[in-house]
Order: structure tokens, then sequence, then C-alpha cells
């Protein structure tokens, strides 16, 4: 009888064993090929996985780095390159599968469920949005406008960003209407709504936030420099929407131009992009003028492009509004290191 137990015992231990070690331990989804490919004008990159492995991307400015979440890449991965007017190289670092680029680029990510693969379709950048600011910019500088009116919002709580002071700027105002979107909105008013939210919600989270307007006033960009390097903040975000004549051009672009802006500017790029679902349009340096001049870490956020109509529907929206604002406050919060 003893015997039997004792049997009985070491089967069942011997059966918990082989079940826990096969679900815990399972096998890991290996990355194992990447294929470059080139038709129709597009760079393709065709990655293989042992199983469904949907990949992330984040654009930055002269590289296209792609994570897999929940899977690893193997030791033994074969990249077969291929010569491209786009593409220096691909290669493996760490957890990361990083695309160097030789110039600016769109690129989609397709899963191809079922199969193991994801595509990553990569053309040239279709791009005026530098252009189309720095002729705003100038017509900006020329206006006279009344002083600053500018709010201070003191921190409604204690929190993760207690002692912090955050400039927001509310991008055009007043004479200065911005873009027009595709269904007659002023940029300036879905700037506004959008800066507003935003700076309550970093004040929720105990920043001290001064807003560079709260109302359709004219504001001059010197005039907000000015401003800001007195307040001397933490950091200085203008919030703006994006504009082409192009009307398939759609997505998230974050700027930048100091060194030290650039942690910033990476961490909200990633968080918008993560959250927002939009097509990633990259992180890019520019020599705009307020972030430009601004002493302090500076970044001007362009979430969605109003002349695309998907795009602008979302802009109008006050609920896709408080999306984009809690999106850059998680920015914020990773580039402080802060939960
Ligand atoms: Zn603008």
């Amino acid at each position: 009888m003893k015997r039997v137990t004792h049997f009985a015992f070491r089967f069942t231990l011997l059966l918990l064993l082989t079940l826990f070690t096969s679900s815990s331990y399972a096998e890991p989804i290996l990355i194992n090929k990447i294929e470059a490919k080139r038709d129709r004008g597009f760079d393709y990159l065709d990655i293989y996985s042992s199983s469904d492995a949907p990949a992330k991307g984040l654009l930055l400015e002269n590289q296209l780095i792609l994570e897999f979440p929940g899977a690893k890449i193997s030791s033994n991965i074969t990249i077969e390159k291929r010569k491209s007017t786009r593409i220096q190289n691909i290669r493996v670092s760490g957890s990361k599968v990083i695309i160097d680029l030789k110039k600016g680029i769109d690129y989609d990510l397709v899963s191809v469920f079922g199969r193991g693969k994801t595509v990553v379709e990569i053309s040239d950048r279709l791009d005026e949005a530098e252009k189309i600011i720095a002729a705003w910019e100038k017509r900006n500088l020329a206006l006279v406008g009344a002083p600053l009116k500018s709010k201070k919002l003191t921190p409604t709580f204690k929190g993760g960003l207690s002692g912090k002071v955050i400039v927001v700027d509310p991008g055009h105002g007043g004479k200065d209407p911005g873009a027009e979107s595709v269904t007659g909105v002023q940029e300036k008013t879905l700037t506004l709504a959008t800066a507003q939210k935003l700076a309550k919600q970093l004040s929720a989270l105990g920043a001290t936030v001064y807003l560079t307007r709260d109302d359709d006033s004219t504001s001059n960009l010197k005039q907000i420099v000015a401003f800001t390097n007195k307040i001397k903040p933490a950091l200085f975000i203008s919030v703006h929407y994006n504009y082409s004549s192009i009307k398939d051009v759609s997505g998230t672009e974050t700027y930048y131009y100091s060194g030290q802006s650039r942690p910033l500017a990476v961490a909200v790029h990633e968080a918008l992009t993560q959250s927002l679902g939009k097509k990633d349009r990259g992180l890019r340096r520019a020599m705009f003028y307020a972030i430009h001049h601004a002493g302090v870490p500076a970044i001007l956020i362009e979430p969605l492009y109003l002349s695309s109509y998907n795009d602008e529907k979302l802009a109008k929206s006050a609920d896709f509004q408080e999306k984009i604002a809690q999106a850059v406050a998680q920015g914020v919060k990773n580039y402080f290191r802060v939960k």
C-alpha cells in the first residue's frame, strides 16, 4: 500500500513537472530571417518568425527601429540585404532590428497573421511640412501682438511631476489662424483645445504649467521665446497640427532642434505613435524658431494632419485630443522616469 502511494505521488509529481515545463518554458518565438526586396519603386523587408510576432516601429532621424514584443531575435538570424537608395544597412542590436537610412522615408508595417511574417514597406518621404512651417514663421514674426496673455496653472495634486515647471504653447492664435483643415476648421482652435487638456493633465501630475495663451489672443514667436527664457521651465512643448497639399499624407511627427531636447523628443514621439496608432512620420530635427531659441529642452508636436480626412476628424474630437494630451503626458513622465 505504501509503495503504491509512493508511486502515485512520484507519477503525479512527474506529470505536474511536465505540464509546468511545457507551459512556462515554452519555446520563445524567434525572429530568424530578414529578406530585403524591391518592387515597383518600394523597398520591402520581409521579416520571418517561428510564429506570429507583430513588430512595433519607431522612426528616428536616420533610423527605423523595430521591436518585437513577445519574441526574441535568433542568434542565427540571416539578413539578406540588397542595394537600395534608401537603406544603408540592416542590423541587429540587442532585442531590436535597426535599419540605417540614407534619406527620409515613410514606412508601413503589415503583419501577415498565421504566416509568421511581417512586411515593412518603405518609400520616399512625402514632405512639405518643414517648408510650410518655415513660411508661417516668417509671417508670424512680422505680427505685432499685444503683450503675451499667459496663464499659470498651479498643481492640483502632488504627483510625479511635482516641482517641475512646464511651458505649454498652443500654436498660433488670434490674427494667426494657422492651417485650415479639410472642413474649414482653423488650426489655432484645435491647438488651444489640445494644449489646455495637456496643461490640465500635467498639472494633475503635480507640475506647475504655464500656457502661453488661454484664449484666442495673437502670440508672436519672439514673445513666446522671451517668456519661456524668463520662466526657465524644465521643458517647453509647442502644440501644432500638420498640413500638406498632398491629401494622402497623414500621421504623427515630432520636432526638436537642440541636442538637449532630443531625449524628450524621443520619449514623446514614442508615446504618441504607440498610443495614437497613427502613421509614424518620424522624429525630426528642424530649426523652427521657438524650439531653436528656447534655452530649455523644447519640442514641437504635430500629432495629426488637418489636410487628411481621417486625421482631421480625430483632431476635432475632444476624446482624441484628450488621448493626445495623455500620450504627451506619458512621454513627459517617461522622460523624467516617473511612474
Ligand atoms: Zn501650426
